[in-house]
């Protein structure tokens, strides 16, 4: 064995259980697989796809029918395989050895692990026990770390709060480098920052294929940002990176917009239907803009739950063992009949599991064979 990195040894790398189960609500993708109309489509088109060739490299026709949808230019936009290479790329032109990133925890666990992968040290601002971000601890954290790349998920994963607009345009009054707003959820929310994108401003938002557009098989994910910085994004990125087929499907997705925008309806409504049930137990609920839902249930710990749930077929995301979310779980929106088995399960988890004095829930974690998840997706 040869030595890794120094600076890597102590990275953990991407686990999420994966269990056999009937209902699979841990990953926040669609329940829904994309419209019939559009596999037939894609596979139409593959057919007349040039293997022999490289395909075009700048993917011109996704990226105007990106531009299209958000009445942006095509020289505004950046794609790429899933938006985690679109932050690896920004993190490779912004960040890297010597340079400083900021994130508020917590949050999305690849904007700090990709940032220290490409060398840059991460300094770790928190959010509020309501997982709300306060205006001053904002200012303090860039004050003291003037970062190169400040990230704000909206709405934020596992939390599912949605940042104001106000936090965004204080974190562009005060910092001094790139302001990412990871965007992955934001077709459930309520506000965007898109429009906040110009020439002028160093911000930019992201946004995927993988939850909205039924696409997480395919990784697609993109960015909108000014032009001066997609164009060092090209520079930095592959040759070739996105494939012919990729981009094909990208653009057939689009045609799609109004089946899209009724599945987003959908599971909003599902959403705040789960929401509300969960508020009738003895748990805590958090707020969500997203097609997920985080809570803490009162008087039996997370991991129990989490297990309890797993033994009924039903498996969603256990953060209770992450830093700042003890005792927490995520459960992404599925279909209705999907939700109504969740909830099922989930009162009685609570009506069969005797009450625990342990906030934290990890004596029912040592007992379990499944392996616990880290904070990564
Ligand atoms: N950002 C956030 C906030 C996410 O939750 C995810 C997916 N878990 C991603 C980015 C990555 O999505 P993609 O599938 O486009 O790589």
């Amino acid at each position: 064995m040869i030595p890794v990195r120094d600076d890597l040894r102590a990275l953990e790398g991407y686990h999420s259980a994966q269990v056999d189960v009937r209902v699979r609500l841990n990953t926040n993708e669609s329940p829904f697989p994309p419209p019939a109309g559009f596999r037939d489509a894609v596979a139409a088109e593959v057919s007349r796809v040039d293997w022999h060739r490289y395909p075009d490299r700048a993917a011109t026709e996704l990226r105007q029918a990106i531009a299209a949808l958000h009445g942006v230019d095509a020289d505004q936009v950046f794609v790429a395989n899933g938006s985690n290479e679109v932050l690896q790329t920004v993190l490779l032109a912004y960040a890297g050895p010597g340079r400083t990133v900021v994130t508020f925890e917590p949050t999305y666990q690849m904007h700090a692990q990709i940032a220290r992968v490409t060398g840059a040290a991460v300094v770790e601002g928190d959010r509020g026990d309501d997982f709300t971000l306060d205006p001053s601890e904002v200012e303090r954290v860039l004050a003291e770390a003037q970062p190169h790349v400040v990230f704000l998920t909206s709405p934020n994963n596992p939390t599912g709060l949605v940042e104001p607009r106000e936090r965004v345009e204080q974190l562009l009054a005060l910092a001094p480098g790139l302001v990412v707003v990871d965007e992955a959820y934001a077709q459930f929310a309520s506000w965007s920052a898109l429009d906040l994108v110009d020439e002028t401003r160093p911000l930019v938002v992201t946004r995927t294929f993988s939850k909205t557009w039924s696409m997480a098989g395919a990784r697609l994910g993109y960015l909108v940002g000014p032009r001066w910085l997609v164009a060092e994004l090209d520079k930095v990125v592959l040759p070739y990176h996105l494939d012919a087929v990729k981009q094909i499907a990208g653009c057939l997705a689009l045609r799609y917009s109004d089946e899209m925008n009724d599945r987003v309806d959908l599971l909003v409504s599902e959403r705040n239907r789960i929401t509300a049930a969960l508020r009738t137990l003895p748990i805590e609920v958090f707020d969500s803009g997203a097609n997920f839902v985080l809570f803490r249930p009162h008087s039996v710990g997370g991991r129990a739950v989490w297990q309890g749930l797993v033994d009924r077929s039903v498996l969603i995301r256990d953060c209770s063992s992450w830093p700042r979310l003890e005792n927490c779980l995520r459960v992404t929106v599925g279909t209705p009949e999907e939700n109504t088995e969740f909830l099922d399960a989930l009162a009685e988890t609570l009506a069969s599991a005797p009450a625990t004095t342990n906030d934290s829930g990890t004596a029912a974690a040592n007992d379990s064979a499944v392996p616990a998840d880290i904070p990564t997706a």
